[in-house]
């Protein structure tokens, strides 16, 4: 688990979320963080852009932060379409998801991008969580270690540090199909992205969180969250259930 710091659930909604039900999923949420005695997760809540501004508001003064799910490379400019990092930070975000593999597979976003967009947030102070995870093909190889290696070598700016940058390691077989990864599995790219960390980082290596994300619910999330060097969860597919997304944050130990 987390060296010394609190597991970071996060919730990627992804391009799923009108207004009504946006706020209404928020505002479920934010009621049972209230009611709790205690939280023992940070709690991030990334929904469709579209939907930033009117949760910001919802979540002002509550322990539930706030992330965008891209941002643009760039500051301002000729980018029809896209949001810099500058605007997320200024309509509330805290956090932005930069690499997933989504983008990575519907926008062809290369390792090279995905660097300079997390460099982006970190000029505008938000926290990049940065994707990365082989796929099946790449796993069947035996190549799963290589690949992570060579995307967070890729992804990662320089700078990076344990304060403006989390890892989501995401197996993309795993994202939505209902399947995970094997405990051991996990455990082998936790590792060895931990490794990689402490090489680039010194001491700070150890204290980068390293979320899973693939098909996370609750009735798996404990277990995910004791392996060795998980340090929380990016979720998907459940975070759209409060109830079920309540399940996973209170699963943190
Ligand atoms: C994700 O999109 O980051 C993800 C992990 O999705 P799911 O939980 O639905 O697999």
């Amino acid at each position: 688990m987390a060296r010394g710091r609190k597991a970071l659930i996060a919730g990627n909604w992804k391009m799923n979320g009108l207004l009504d039900d946006g706020v209404d999923r928020a505002r479920g949420l934010l009621a049972l963080v209230a009611a709790a005695d205690r939280l023992s997760a940070d709690i991030v809540l990334c929904p469709p852009a579209t939907l930033l501004a009117i949760l910001a508001r919802e979540l002002r003064g509550s322990p539930v932060a706030l992330g965008g799910q891209d941002c643009h490379a760039d500051d301002r400019g000729a980018h029809t379409g896209d949001v810099a990092a500058p605007m997320l930070a200024d309509c509330g975000c805290r956090f932005v998801i930069v690499g997933h593999s989504e983008r990575r597979a519907d926008h062809g976003e290369k390792n090279a991008l995905v660097r300079r967009k997390a460099e982006a947030a970190h000029r505008a102070g938000l926290v990049a969580i940065v994707c990365l995870g082989e796929n099946q093909a790449e796993r069947a190889k035996g190549r799963a270690l290589a690949v992570v290696e060579k995307q967070l070598k890729g992804s990662l700016p320089k700078s990076a540090d344990a304060a403006n940058t989390v890892i989501a390691y995401e197996p993309v077989w795993a994202i939505g199909s209902g399947e995970t990864a094997t405990g051991e599995d996990i455990a082998a790219v936790h590792g060895h992205l931990r490794g990689l960390l402490d090489k680039r980082l010194g001491a700070a290596g150890a204290k980068v969180r390293i979320l899973y994300g693939g098909s996370v619910k609750p009735a798996n999330v404990a277990e995910i969250l004791a392996i060795d060097n998980v340090n929380g969860a990016l979720v998907g597919g459940a975070s759209l259930d409060v109830d079920d997304f309540w399940a996973i944050c209170r699963a943190a130990p």
